[in-house]
């Protein structure tokens, strides 16, 4: 059965909305419950990745609270926080720390138009020192309460939906794919759409197929290439 067209249009306008100009590092979450939960926010804010630090060996795991999120946003892993920002700076991100350190600035107070990276830290610990003296400014959300700290996955979705309103107010949010440019567009879209043989094109090191206007393959694959439509 070939992937049905409705489908095929659904995954667009969700990519269409996608946008790689705002994103997440976390530092060591480790809980899949606030992974799942971060994803989710990324994936309803339209982030198009996400980045994480992992501990040595330890491959993040998600549960239900992901809604399956983990399949939509890309989620890039990096040994050392090091990496990561150097990584994100040369793409032109600013990167936000959130910390409730004396000298972080009001996040209300922040210009979240530009290209956005929100570094989160550690359940337990928060940021560790490294990640504080590498980000560019550390931001926080005030606190009413006795509790002196939010949940990581709660930090992350004000955040995300600050950046999100100010984008919106100043035209910055992607409609028509804008967001991405092409190649990864063409990419993604079909990883979207055809999971399976783009799991195959990568052990096999080859490009993935052309496909057509209405997400058809163009080209003669395998017959055991289990496809999921
Ligand atoms: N004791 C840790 C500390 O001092 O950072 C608390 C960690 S908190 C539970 C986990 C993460 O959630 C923090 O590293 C930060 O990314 C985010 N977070 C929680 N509350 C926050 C707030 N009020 N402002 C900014 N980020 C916050």
């Amino acid at each position: 059965m070939p992937l049905l067209p409705q489908r095929f249009n659904r995954l667009k306008s969700v990519l269409n909305k996608r946008q790689s100009n705002l994103t997440v590092l976390l530092e060591n979450v480790e809980k899949p419950h606030n992974l799942s939960a971060i994803l989710r926010t990324c994936d309803a804010v339209g982030v198009l990745e996400a980045h994480t630090i992992c501990k040595e060996g330890k491959t993040p795991t998600f549960n239900s609270t992901a809604q399956g999120s983990q399949k939509w946003v890309k989620l890039n892993e990096y040994p050392e926080i090091n990496n990561a920002i150097t990584a994100l700076k040369k793409k032109g991100f600013r990167l936000y720390g959130t910390s409730l350190d004396i000298n972080a600035t009001d996040y209300r107070e922040c210009d979240f138009t530009g290209p956005t990276a929100f570094v989160l830290g550690a359940e337990k610990w928060g940021l560790s020192e490294e990640g504080k003296n590498l980000i560019d400014q550390s931001i926080y959300i005030p606190m009413r309460g006795m509790v002196q700290s939010l949940n990581v996955s709660v930090a992350a979705a004000i955040l995300l939906f600050e950046a999100l309103r100010q984008k919106e107010l100043t035209g910055g949010n992607p409609k028509n794919g804008e967001g991405i440019v092409k190649e990864i567009y063409d990419e993604r879209i079909f990883e979207w759409a055809y999971p399976e043989v783009a799991e195959w094109c990568k052990q096999k090191g080859r490009k993935y197929p052309s496909i057509n206007s209405t997400g058809e393959i163009l080209e003669e694959l395998p017959r055991d290439i289990k496809m999921r439509y």
